[in-house]
């Protein structure tokens, strides 16, 4: 087999997006996986606006929405009595063009990628295990079983350890998975079933001793139950049977077939360092949290994004491989945070004294209901959810600021109706999945000229004063990453800073070879 330019260890979501992503951008990659088969067990099932947005890149966003459910409005219980209702619906509305979370189990969605990943001509590589490999200045060697046993050097590039928590790649990185885990033993259950919770709407039940929450799935009845084993957690086999029925009872779910159960512990870890040399750790290999607003996952395939178009740059001599360094301190400062947050919530929810009893079924009910009547309130939570707040702004491709909005955040979406009925939007063009300029009102020549000597695309749209709230100034010059985040952001009258940033990195928008 011809050496890949990248091994992916693992293709679980993180490993098939990478491979996907590469893919597309006509690097040779090849993608292994341990088992026999994707994953036939549901497990995430949200999916947030930031991920939509890189598969509208990918042109695969349509597959999720038209195959997943949209998450409209939670309820919130107490006791067995409705004590909140939150409209989700449009709390998105303006900054993405998918104002909404969705429901699209993971199953499906691997199913779906390991499919749009054989239309480009990559066939994941199963029963094929990662056993060692071996780090040189130039590339790592890698020692695969093809089960039962068959054993094979592969020479690679890079190595991209996607292999999930238990991670080999990680273990012959590092000594220690910073963090811990909770005592609590927690289970999941695809059910059908009747009853008012089978109401296509996100429940959240607290009693004084337990709590759960309730997901809608696609199919008449089918609902997922996220719950605490409170008794029986020593046994060695929990099964459904173990799971106490109290709360379940009092929100009058009837049970007609549970199709999946299975327990799990919560981590909440992050790897002390994501890449050494040539070899990358991405999603649950390098951090794990609990699964508060459904993170994970999403989480892991932002680092596939991150990576893989810095990946392509250098391999393509499009920049150099110092562009690599950026990809540790751009993704492991939002996995600290995100442990950090998600923990707080969960041990909040999770707490079993009196007055955390108290807090969460007398106050945070009236709290929560209260605060989320305010649209402010509702954005802020879909912003932090989303993932559409995460910026790199002190990364080392950050350059320049520009008011609110600096150089490493996202692009903010704009939508132009221009005055007909068909309307466009600044998003369109990133589908090219790589560097351009955009410019929000006029473009001088001198910056055209720049531009076309430099051979990078670049994009000119109408300033509309409404644009100016989400930050973007008029004429000024913003270079976007492939990944969609502002990478400088320059007033027309210094070129120089433009020539500057686009010389520091070495950036070549056509492969020289
Ligand atoms: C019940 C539950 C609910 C969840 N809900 C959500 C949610 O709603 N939203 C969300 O974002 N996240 C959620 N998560 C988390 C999400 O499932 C994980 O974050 C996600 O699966 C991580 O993807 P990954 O590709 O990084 O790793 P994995 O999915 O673990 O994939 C790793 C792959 O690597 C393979 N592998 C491992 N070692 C080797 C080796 N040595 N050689 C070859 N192959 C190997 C494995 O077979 C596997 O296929 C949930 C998790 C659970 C358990």
């Amino acid at each position: 087999m011809q050496s890949p330019e990248i091994l992916i260890c693992g293709a679980g979501p993180t490993g098939l997006v990478l491979a996907l992503w590469l893919t597309k951008m006509g690097v040779h990659v090849r993608i292994i996986d341990q088992t026999d088969q994707p994953g036939t067990t549901s497990r995430a099932l949200v999916f947030h606006a930031r991920n939509l947005e890189f598969y509208h890149q990918m042109e695969i966003d349509q597959l999720v929405i038209e195959n997943g459910i949209e998450f409209k409005s939670g309820n919130l219980w107490v006791k067995g009595k409705k004590k909140a209702q939150i409209r989700f619906g449009d709390t998105g509305h303006g900054i993405s063009p998918y104002p909404y979370a969705i429901i699209y189990p993971q199953d499906a969605h691997e199913q779906m990628l390991v499919d749009e990943l054989q239309k480009a001509g990559v066939i994941v590589e199963r029963n094929t295990e990662l056993i060692s490999y071996e780090q040189f200045s130039d590339g790592v060697v890698a020692t695969l079983k093809k089960h039962p046993d068959t054993l094979e050097k592969c020479r690679t590039r890079f190595l991209a350890g996607c292999d999930g928590a238990h991670s080999l790649v990680r273990k012959e990185l590092h000594d220690e998975f910073p963090g811990g885990t909770y005592e609590d033993i927690f289970y999941v259950a695809d059910l059908e079933a009747e009853g008012p919770m089978a109401n296509g709407q996100l429940n959240l039940a607290m009693d004084d001793a337990d709590f759960l929450a309730v997901f809608p799935m696609k199919g008449e009845g089918r609902i997922r139950l996220v719950g605490a084993v409170r008794q029986g957690s020593d046994k060695e086999q929990i099964t459904w049977d173990d799971v106490s029925k109290g709360i379940i009872d009092r929100l009058k779910i009837k049970v007609k077939k549970v199709r999946w159960f299975s327990t799990y512990k919560v981590h909440h870890r992050v790897a002390s360092f994501f890449r050494k040399e040539n070899v990358f750790l991405l999603g649950d290999a390098c951090h794990l949290h609990s699964p508060v607003g459904g993170q994970g996952m999403n989480t892991g395939i932002g680092d596939a994004v991150n990576l893989s178009w810095k990946l392509t740059a250098v391999l393509k001599q499009q920049a150099p491989v110092s562009i690599l360094d950026s990809y540790e301190p751009e993704r492991i400062a939002f996995a600290r945070r995100l442990v950090s947050s998600t923990d707080k919530v969960f041990e909040f929810i999770n707490k079993r004294s009196a007055l955390a009893t108290g807090i969460r079924t007398r106050i945070a009910p009236y709290i929560l209901s209260f605060l989320f009547k305010f649209r402010f309130v509702r954005r802020s939570i879909f912003l932090l959810l989303s993932q559409t707040q995460i910026n790199y702004r002190k990364s080392i491709l950050s350059e320049g600021i520009s008011g609110k909005l600096k150089s490493g955040d996202r692009l903010p979406w704009v939508r132009f109706t221009n005055g007909t009925s068909i309307a466009t939007d600044n998003f369109e063009s990133l589908k090219s999945m790589k560097w351009q300029a955009h410019c929000y009102g006029l473009l001088s020549e001198g910056s055209k000229q720049l531009f076309n000597e430099r051979g990078l695309n670049y994009h000119v749209f109408p300033w509309d004063n409404k644009i100016h709230s989400t930050g973007l100034k008029n004429s000024t010059i913003y270079i976007i990453r492939p990944d969609g985040y502002i990478g400088l952001a320059a007033v027309q009258s210094e070129p120089d800073t433009i020539t500057r940033y686009l010389n520091k990195w070495n950036i070549r928008f056509s492969n020289p070879l």
